[in-house]
């Protein structure tokens, strides 16, 4: 094996031959710890949370949805505010915002989802949210890289998850208990810690193994998978779209999470380790000369991220935003200003990644849903990416390399593609056309 073949490794290989072992680990460990003489000593003391009220600065729901309103009138040609569901406990209406250039129509394009505040003491991702769609409405015009965007992507938002939990901290004056979970049985019993469902531990894939399972449990996961329905809204969304890709934002902790960590590799790890470590690039600690860590979700858990890449085979990303629930002002401009940048990177190698194709009949040229099976990418716990009904649109996100796929629908021949190149930052397209069965017998009668 070829130590040096890389620049960095050939230096530190040559480095290595002119010391003895002492001096060589001494001058390592100094490498390791000048970063350190940059950071400062320790960050500052966390503030005393249960004497804490939230700042005045973040808007309730009220007033978040009355953002989405304003911005869906300023921008009609770029955006609408959808209802996709009513939440489990007050009925209150769960909006997503569509963003896309020809927003009225159902466009034949790849979806996006991003969502913030599935947790209710967690509004820095909601903010997040807003932020993205004003970012992206005003800038359409101006921005090239914006323009990119939002005409090739139909890009979902859901700001806030959880709006009946959100609302729970505000009626009780902005002070502690800061809450997490939804608020299932507010009426039925007197509320207290213990009550509601953790809506990041209810999708249906792997629920039975993650969160708590009794109610007191700040992760109590529910019932059943998808028992909630703030999450029942979120993947009839995204399996509507066939939504290829997105990220939610919670916090704190200063991460990007990936699925998974804990269960059997996901076949597309190297692709989904290297689009985090891209997000993660621009996301600076507020208190370390240092950018955001990565790290592996447990798979073995229905949190939202873990069931858009097992069920779509979507990349998705948990980020957790910043160092604690409420940050002050200044600190959520920096936070949003740089996970805007990582969101535009992330989006924009979406778009240059993998495959995308329709699948359509032979004959008629009418769409066709079928699976998109790529060898060596498949696995038995994980669902197979397809194309959707509408367009028979699909995309595949896969590392530059050579695949063979096959094409399969029900009432329809496979159709083996051998050999299919990917490129880097440049997506492969492709028109696979079906046969019937029976299109043998068919042809032979005319
Ligand atoms: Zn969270």
């Amino acid at each position: 094996m070829n130590c040096c073949n890389n620049p960095v490794s050939r230096s530190l290989y040559l480095f290595k031959q002119r010391l003895d072992p002492q001096q060589y680990f001494l001058c390592i460990l100094l490498f390791f710890m000048i970063p350190l003489l940059f950071a400062q000593a320790t960050p500052p003391d966390q503030p005393d949370f249960e004497k804490q009220t939230i700042p005045d600065f973040y808007p309730d729901l009220e007033k978040m949805y009355a953002q989405m309103d304003s911005l869906a009138q300023q921008y009609p040609d770029l955006l609408q505010k959808v209802q996709i569901g009513i939440s489990s406990t007050k009925a209150q209406p769960i909006f997503a915002m569509k963003l896309s250039d020809q927003v009225e129509k159902t466009e034949d394009e790849p979806a996006i989802l991003l969502s913030g505040l599935h947790h209710a003491r967690e509004p820095v991702g909601a903010l997040f949210c807003l932020h993205f769609i004003q970012e992206m409405s005003s800038n359409y015009q101006k921005v090239d890289a914006v323009h990119k965007l939002v005409d090739n992507f139909t890009i979902w938002i859901v700001p806030v998850v959880n709006p009946d939990g959100y609302e729970y901290m505000f009626e009780h004056g902005r002070t502690f208990p800061w809450w997490r979970k939804n608020m299932r049985n507010y009426y039925a019993r007197q509320i207290k810690k213990g009550l509601g469902v953790d809506l990041n531990r209810n999708y249906n894939y792997n629920w039975i193994h993650g969160g708590g399972d009794t109610p007191e449990s700040w992760y109590y996961r529910g019932d059943s998978p998808a028992s909630e329905a703030e999450v029942q809204a979120m993947q009839q969304l995204a399996l509507r779209e066939n939504v290829i890709a997105g990220a939610t934002f919670h916090s704190y902790g200063e991460l990007v999470l990936f699925p998974w960590g804990n269960y059997y590799s996901s076949p597309d790890q190297e692709l989904m380790f290297t689009l985090a470590t891209g997000i993660a690039q621009f996301m600076q600690k507020e208190h370390y000369f240092d950018t955001y860590d990565i790290g592996m979700l447990d798979g073995l858990a229905g949190q939202s991220s873990n069931w858009m890449h097992g069920r779509l085979r979507a990349a998705d990303f948990t980020i957790e935003l910043g160092t604690e629930y409420f940050p002050d002002q200044e600190t959520v401009n920096k936070v949003l200003h740089q996970t805007m940048k990582s969101i535009m990177f992330f989006l924009d190698k979406v778009l240059q990644t993998g495959l995308r194709g329709h699948v359509v009949d032979y004959h008629t040229r009418k769409p066709v849903s079928a699976q998109i099976l790529v060898d060596g990418f498949e696995a038995k716990y994980m669902r197979e990416r397809v194309s959707e009904k509408r367009f028979g649109r699909f995309e595949r996100l896969l590392p530059p390399g050579k695949y063979n796929l096959t094409i399969l629908a029900e009432g329809y021949s496979p159709q083996i593609m051998p050999e299919i190149e990917i490129q880097k930052d440049k997506v492969t397209e492709l028109t696979v056309f079906l046969m019937h069965d029976d299109s043998t017998r068919v042809e032979l009668t005319h």
